[in-house]
């Protein structure tokens, strides 16, 4: 996942993509509250190397101020260019617009960074606080109506202005975006416009708030060893840990991931235990109880309908999707639904093959969706002759990262790391990385956030804190974060292949950020539509099984031994395995997620209608497999409450390249300096200063080619 955090307020509407950062609430904070900003380290940029930001200066009440007072800059800043006297050129409207808000920039990209990464009280009273003055600030600047009139008529000149192509497309980007925010309504309907912004900010808030309370409320206590059979030693230990954490000293707890299907299940023997956790699982947040989100998901439902409709579309998804390189609703529904029947299919042979191993052990029961993973271990052990666990051992933490991760980046592009630890952290499981180029020069600050902590939101991401711009001759500094279970104090923390996986696709997010090298901050690194920014983090996957990398990081953490070659032709052979059932569950949350976007919101249920309204899209799509549930339900499916709303279809959209992508490095030879060359001089250096897909092509040499995705899911017709 990526996270554009600078923005990740107003964005998660999916309103558009501006990076005027936020804006300012348009009634100006009274005098008195005016806060003295001479000791606030965001007051200037950081002199840390890179801007690196001071984590051990900023405190949770400086944000406040910072953002007020960046909100008040930026404010003035954007009235000056609207009221010049000058007419409008390039430089004094539009490089001055990319100019304005850095002392907002700088303090919002932290503030939700840590928002996201390390949260506390503060923060979130802080993030309630300051979400609906953050959507009508940058409402105050898209909808003025002088600033406007310039844009559009630097944009109607646009081809005699002599300008380069990126500076060309850095006019057109700044109109489409102030159209696409409501620059062409009428005065009552700005005013509706900018209601609806707040309150969507406001519902965005209370959900993400809601749901990081309610997972760690519905982690599932148990009391004794002997019903955690099956989880390894180190695991047990760790739910023990977690329950002395919680003051339930003696009990075991499970923490639940973000995803409905929980990894402690593939090893409970308990049928019971499993079944607690399944349903802890998948009933979060619609259960009833504090932290019950429905309410505000039909409500973010119905808003985001009224919204679209008011600027002119069918839908939600009609309006987002015209942005990204899906451009269409109907381009979408017809690639989801030219994948759903064969994944079911598949998934259905699957069942049958687990249904099979539990009638062999006269188990005696249906196989239910908390069977699924534990069963689907035993198949694996079975055909493929071993089970995930035998793997962690040759997935150590520092192995993966250095050996792995590094070593395939390093081979590919040169660029080397090193860490250090004279730089400030948030937490001290932070590690931070200087990424030297192949040319010998500083690149980029890398940090490595990658342990669970109840503070922190579930799944995987990367962020920045600072993007590269020749504008502002500023270097990357980029962040990724995971959520790996810590092991008790001295153990060694083994990976899963899942998020060994994750780690190198989080990276490819990261490369994406560290290789740009654009003039304007608008198109830095992942700046480019959603469907197409899974992509180079998909392509970065393919490295953890490449023999060569998987060789040179998978070591037995104990011996140092080299994972055995027969085992790594049992992974590689096993990675169709099970694919039916996850790319139903995908597409079930896929399809989910189009069905809250494509309606009016006359159709929008209420809150008790919720989960109706969900099974009715799942069943409607052909995807209501009941092994299968979704990979998120409605009520914790953070994804699409944030900047995913009808967006969740570009992991697949995005596949389509990258599975297309990885047979051009195959044809090409694999790991090799001028492949990595190559993708980084067309492609992840280029950022958003070129249509996305002219970008593609540039790398391929051609239009992408859906085949090798359909052979990698194991979705063509037989
Ligand atoms: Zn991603």
């Amino acid at each position: 996942m990526k996270n554009r955090l600078a923005v990740a307020l107003a964005l998660a509407l999916g309103l558009t993509a501006p990076l005027f950062a936020a804006d300012k609430a348009a009634t100006a904070a009274p005098a008195a509250a005016k806060a003295d900003m001479s000791h606030n380290p965001f007051a200037k940029p950081s002199t840390l190397p890179f801007q690196y930001p001071a984590f051990d200066k900023i405190k949770n009440e400086h944000f406040v101020p910072a953002m007020e007072a960046g909100m008040t800059e930026q404010r003035a800043e954007m009235d000056a260019i609207a009221d010049a006297k000058d007419a409008p050129t390039f430089d004094n409207t539009i490089v001055a617009m990319e100019k304005s808000g850095q002392l907002l920039n700088r303090a919002t990209t932290v503030f939700f960074n840590l928002s996201g990464a390390n949260t506390n009280d503060d923060i979130e009273k802080i993030q309630a606080e300051m979400a609906p003055k953050l959507s009508a600030h940058q409402d105050a600047i898209a909808l003025n109506a002088k600033l406007f009139a310039r844009i559009q008529a630097l944009y109607d000149k646009r081809d005699t202005l002599g300008l380069d192509a990126e500076g060309k497309r850095l006019i057109e980007r700044y109109y489409t975006d102030f159209v696409r925010a409501g620059a062409k309504l009428n005065d009552a309907d700005k005013t509706k416009l900018k209601e609806m912004n707040a309150e969507l900010a406001s519902l965005q808030t209370q959900f993400s708030q809601n749901l990081l309370k309610e997972n760690n409320a519905s982690a599932i206590v148990v009391d004794s060893k002997d019903e955690l059979k099956g989880l390894s030693d180190a695991a047990i230990a760790g739910a023990a840990e977690a329950a002395k954490q919680r003051k339930l000293e003696g009990k075991y707890v499970i923490a639940l991931q973000n995803t409905s299907g929980q990894p402690a299940l593939a090893q409970l023997e308990n049928r019971a235990v499993r079944e607690r956790l399944q349903k802890a699982s998948v009933n979060r947040a619609s259960h009833g109880g504090d932290f019950d989100t429905r309410a505000i998901v039909a409500k973010v439902a119905k808003l985001r309908a009224e919204r679209a409709a008011l600027l002119g579309y069918e839908n939600h998804a009609a309006y987002t999707l015209e942005d990204e390189t899906a451009k269409t609703v109907k381009a979408v529904n017809d690639r989801l639904a030219q994948l759903a029947p064969p994944a079911v299919a598949n998934a259905k042979k699957e069942a049958a093959e687990l249904q099979a191993m539990i009638d062999k052990e006269k188990g005696g029961f249906q196989l239910a969706p908390w069977d699924w993973s534990f069963y689907a271990e035993k198949v694996r052990a079975e055909k493929y002759s071993f089970d995930q666990n035998q793997l962690r051992p040759y997935f150590e933490l520092d192995n993966v990262l250095k050996n792995g991760v590094f070593f395939a980046a390093n081979k590919l592009y040169g660029i080397s790391f090193k860490e250090r630890k004279d730089l400030p952290v948030y937490n001290p499981d932070v590690r931070v990385f200087d990424v030297t180029d192949a040319n010998g020069k500083p690149l980029a600050i890398f940090l490595v956030d990658y342990y669970a902590r109840d503070n922190k939101r579930g799944g995987a991401w990367m962020n920045e804190y600072v993007s590269q711009s020749g504008l502002f001759g500023t270097h990357p500094v980029v962040a990724n974060h995971l959520n790996i279970p810590k092991p008790p104090k001295g153990e060694p923390t083994l990976l899963s292949f899942d998020e060994v996986n994750t780690a190198f696709h989080e990276f490819g997010h990261a490369l994406h950020g560290m290789f740009s090298n654009v003039k304007y901050p608008r198109f830095s690194g992942t700046s480019v539509p959603r469907d197409f920014v899974e992509y180079p983090s998909q392509v970065n996957e393919m490295w953890a099984t490449w023999p060569e990398v998987l060789k040179n990081y998978a070591k037995h953490y104990k011996t140092g031994e080299a994972i055995p070659q027969e085992l790594v032709d049992k992974v590689l052979a096993a990675e169709k395995f099970n694919q039916g059932f996850a790319t139903t569950e995908y597409l079930g949350a896929a399809l989910l997620d189009q069905s809250w976007h494509q309606i009016k919101a006359s159709q929008a249920p209420e809150a008790a209608g919720v989960l109706d309204f969900e099974a009715a899209a799942l069943k409607k799509a052909g995807v209501d497999f009941a092994p299968v549930p979704p990979r998120y339900r409605s009520a914790y499916f953070s994804h699409i409450m944030g900047g995913y709303a009808a967006g969740y279809y570009a992991y697949i959209w995005s596949e389509v390249l990258d599975a297309d992508s990885v047979e051009w490095f195959k044809e090409n030879g694999g790991l090799q300096r001028k492949n990595g060359d190559h993708f980084r001089q067309t492609l992840l250096s280029r950022g958003g200063s070129e249509d996305a897909m002219q970008l593609f092509k540039d790398f391929r040499g051609r239009d992408p080619d859906v085949k090798p995705l359909l052979e990698r899911r194991g979705l063509t017709a037989k």
